[in-house]
């Protein structure tokens, strides 16, 4: 569809989470406004991820990747987990206050529920005996509630938002938005040798879309500042090792402090009866896991990410580039992921495929078997280790020789974009939202942020 001169009251960037919420809500408030999405990526039904497992068996490098890009953005094969917290997933109520962040991620699964997630069960640490139990071994259990829609019912819930959604916003997929340039009276974007004018853009693009985002912010002399990068390991355990916290909590996000470093390791993106996933971020491929909530599809696996934060400070501003590279020498070593056994890696040996196969733990990824002490920082690979030992006193089977441990995973932070209180930048009616602006890291913070980003406009009409 050619736009050239075609004007819309707003257009959004990026059909994320982010982008997704701002047009509904956009709609709901003004059902008569003029509001265009634009992707990089695939509508949904089109977005497949060509490893079958048996003739592709490895990431091929596609040109937009179908796990990251596309209608329902990084999250739409993601196992769902919606996390109604201010203890992690972003740093929204920084901006708009705690209360406001949580009413927002509420009214957000209340949509969810209307189209297609009625049904799926919330889970909640409140009173639960695990914190004691944690506290008890030097373990922190963060509060949070969190819905699990599992992949299947996330993918329902974003089919039946598209069909809504479709009747009223014009959606370009396959579209990247190449340049935004300023116009005396709003924005216009350009893709191909086509370009689409707006009173008012909002900018939803991701991870995916950080290079971009990057670029915008120099051309627009926005500031921005990137000094966090989370590098650790995917580690996969029998479910029943684990199902005592998960059965109550379905994701326990648990931090330790090490007594070596006294770095924070934390457990990220738990999947009870998982699949651990390859993941391609801007070619590299690092390691992430997804469940279902269907039980034909549960594995007898429950995965769950080690994650160590390394902050940096001046002179060095590039930790995502700091991650790539470890991530690229694990590509470079095992041609992609690589998965050790625990009791490989302490006793110091490369794991091999016999090992594997002979262990208690059926590896839900092919992976190359190897040595992650070649790839991974000794304080990082140190504070896994310990990490592995303190999980073991509240879920004893943890620190089994079988435990398999993949690398790398990276939890790439976007840089933080300057905006204020509403998301905006110093441009009137530029909002940037969601996981491109360095707030949100999370399903519920993206979405919760594109809500608030509508009302906003909506509210200044
Ligand atoms: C495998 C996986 C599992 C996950 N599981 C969970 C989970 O269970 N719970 C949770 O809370 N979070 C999870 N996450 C994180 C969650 O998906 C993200 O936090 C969330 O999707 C961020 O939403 P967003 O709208 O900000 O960005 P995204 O979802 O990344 O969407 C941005 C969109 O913008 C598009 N885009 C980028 N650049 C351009 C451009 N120049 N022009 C046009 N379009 C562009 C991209 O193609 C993409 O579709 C997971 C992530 C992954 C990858």
């Amino acid at each position: 569809m050619q736009t050239n001169g075609s004007n819309y009251d707003v257009i959004i960037v990026g059909a994320g989470p982010g982008g997704i919420f701002s047009a509904y809500e956009l709609i709901k408030q003004k059902p008569n406004l003029k509001v265009a999405v634009f992707e990089a990526g695939h509508s949904l039904e089109k977005r497949r991820c060509p490893i079958d497992g048996d003739k592709v068996k490895s990431c091929i490098k596609c040109k937009t990747c179908a796990i990251m890009n596309g209608f329902g953005g990084a999250g739409a094969f993601s196992d769902g987990k919606y996390n109604i917290t201010n203890d992690f997933g972003g740093t929204l109520y920084e901006h708009i206050g705690k209360q406001k962040a949580i009413e927002l991620m509420k009214y957000v699964d209340e949509i969810n529920l209307a189209y297609g997630g009625e049904g799926t069960k919330m889970y909640s640490t409140a009173g639960t005996k695990f914190k004691k139990l944690c506290l008890q071994n030097k373990l922190k259990l963060l509060d949070a509630s969190v819905r699990h829609l599992g992949t299947d019912i996330n993918y329902v819930v974003l089919a039946n938002l598209y069909a809504e959604l479709c009747k009223k916003v014009d959606f370009f997929f396959d579209t990247p938005i190449e340049r935004l340039e300023l116009l005396d009276d709003g924005y216009r974007v350009h893709y191909g040798s086509s370009y689409a004018d707006c009173n008012r853009c909002i900018v939803s693009v991701g991870r995916s879309g950080s290079k971009w985002m990057q670029s915008v912010c120099e051309d627009l002399s926005i500031e921005t500042k990137s000094n966090r990068v989370d590098i650790g390991v995917r580690v996969e355990i029998p479910a029943v090792i684990f199902s005592h916290l998960t059965d109550e909590l379905y994701e326990s996000k648990i931090v330790y402090r090490t007594e070596k470093f006294e770095d924070n390791v934390r457990t990220f993106c738990m999947n009870p009866y998982g699949i651990v996933v390859n993941e391609n971020t801007n070619g590299i491929v690092t390691v992430n896991g997804h469940s279902y909530e269907d039980p034909e599809h549960q594995t007898e696996n429950t995965n769950f990410a080690l994650l160590v934060a390394k902050h940096f400070s001046e002179p060095f501003k590039d930790s995502n580039g700091y991650g790539e590279s470890i991530a690229r020498l694990s590509n470079m070593l095992g041609g992609g992921v690589i998965v050790q056994r625990f009791g490989d890696l302490v006793r110091g040996r490369r794991s091999n495929s016999t090992r594997i196969e002979e262990g208690l733990v059926t590896p839900t990824l092919a992976a190359t078997p190897g040595d992650l002490s070649l790839v991974l920082p000794k304080r990082v690979l140190d504070g896994i280790i310990e990490m592995i030992y303190a999980l073991d006193k509240i879920a004893p089977g943890t620190a089994n020789d079988d435990t398999l441990l993949y690398g790398v995973e990276v939890k790439f932070y976007n840089m933080e974009v300057d905006i204020d209180d509403n998301l905006e930048t110093k441009y009137k009616g530029l909002y940037i939202i969601g996981d491109g602006s360095g707030v949100t890291h999370s399903l519920s913070h993206a979405s919760a942020s594109g809500v608030h980003v509508a009302r906003q406009i909506t509210s200044n009409m």
